[in-house]
């Protein structure tokens, strides 16, 4: 088909054609003066993406890499974990800890609103012997679309003088959403380069405080892939990587940096997603006056700037829907996840290399998808995305 597609997913997200022609760049000796200036420069600049994050640990994975290497640094076998369930990543992280023979103690999931405090609350109160060592939480939920106000979990540890590490899984908040690195003392922030950074899947980050980087150091296996202390040695860059340095995706690195830069910072993406984003949500709360969808995100202060879940009413088939939106109006959405699979929910990305024409256009496809299958829809959806651009 002529033009171009339409990626919407939540994730891999759109790459810059600068960003991606850095992969055509020739190898280079990774131990030479050249890759070591360029390395250098990747790892000074990483921790301001992160807020301020001292140290940025990366591995050669996708996210779930960097779930396990951070696992590995902060607890011992036998040692438990407390993780806030807030919907399919968190509870597969979930997975990954009791896989790995750490103790694993869950709130009730929460699928259409953040974390359940209470529940977390109730867990440290009962822990006067601080046998958990941290707790998981993501901070966008990628299969709900709901964002989890990160400063209630803060105040509960606080509450309880308990020394747990707060561990954010920021895979979709970087770039998206304001991350209180500082002001709430997160210890530990996983991300990966295929959403906010604009990159390709295959690196993760761990951004990790002064206590956490103490624990894994007191933890630290010699000899583990994955530990923080000998890929933070700077004295030894091809350290940084635990082996051969992927170095096309550190040259891209590089230029997501710049442009991230030439947007004002980690604070001007977020601010661009926050303006795309209520761009979508105020198109989305048009197409649900008709009836046959729905924000799953209940509270309007938790719906995430990386991607919405829509819940679709009985007798609308959220598969169809997107096989017209990629088949005939080359816009690739999102499927439904949880008890929004099979058809039952679409998720909307609106998060990385995107800009207004971009996200109207999505919407526009999307939305002549929906009239083709005769989905009812509020009438006005687009001038309200437009309204808004224009506001803001
Ligand atoms: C995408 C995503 C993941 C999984 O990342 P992978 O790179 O596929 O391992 C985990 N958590 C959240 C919140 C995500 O958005």
């Amino acid at each position: 088909m002529s033009g171009r597609d339409f990626i919407q997913l939540p994730g891999p997200t759109n790459i810059p054609d600068r960003v991606l022609e850095a992969y055509r760049r020739p190898i280079v000796d990774f131990g030479g003066p050249k890759f070591r200036e360029i390395l250098d420069d990747v790892f000074e600049r990483l921790p301001a993406v992160f807020s301020g994050s001292p140290h940025v640990v990366s591995y050669i994975s996708n996210g779930h890499g960097a779930w396990e290497g951070t696992l590995r640094n902060i607890v011992r076998p036998g040692e438990k974990l407390l993780l806030a369930d807030t919907g399919m990543f968190s509870g597969r992280w979930g997975d990954m800890v009791e896989g790995l023979g750490f103790k694993l103690q869950t709130t009730p999931a929460r699928i259409r609103e953040g974390a359940d405090v209470e529940a977390v609350r109730d867990a440290l109160g009962a822990d006067a012997d601080h046998e958990i060592k941290a707790l998981l939480i993501a901070h966008t939920e990628t299969s709900t679309g709901v964002r989890t106000d990160l400063a209630p979990l803060r105040a509960a540890l606080d509450e309880f003088d308990h020394p747990a590490l707060i561990v954010v899984d920021a895979i979709a908040s970087l770039g998206t959403e304001v991350l209180p690195v500082r002001e709430l003392g997160l210890d530990v922030v996983i991300s990966a380069s295929q959403k906010g950074l604009m990159m390709p899947p295959g690196l993760s980050f761990a951004a990790v405080s002064d206590r956490a980087l103490e624990i894994a150091q007191e933890i630290h296996e010699e000899g583990s892939y994955w530990a923080w202390p000998s890929r933070l040695d700077v004295s030894a860059p091809y350290r940084r990587y635990g082996g051969t340095p992927p170095e096309q995706a550190v040259f891209a690195m590089q230029v997501a940096l710049d442009m991230i830069d030439e947007e004002g910072g980690v604070e001007g993406v977020i601010a661009r997603h926050e303006r795309l984003a209520d761009a979508a949500r105020a198109a989305f709360t048009v197409w649900s006056e008709g009836g046959a969808l729905e924000f799953n995100a209940i509270h309007k202060d938790e719906r995430a700037n990386a991607v919405t879940a829509l819940r679709l009413a009985d007798g609308i088939d959220g598969e169809l829907l997107r096989a017209m939106c990629r088949d005939r109006f080359s816009v690739t959405i999102g499927g439904g996840m949880l008890d929004m699979a099979d058809g039952r929910g679409i998720r909307i990305g609106h998060l990385g290399d995107l800009n207004e024409p971009m996200i109207l256009g999505a919407l526009a496809g999307v939305e002549t998808a929906m009239r083709v299958l005769g989905i009812p829809l509020g009438a006005g959806a687009l001038d309200a995305a437009m309204a808004s651009l224009a506001s803001s």
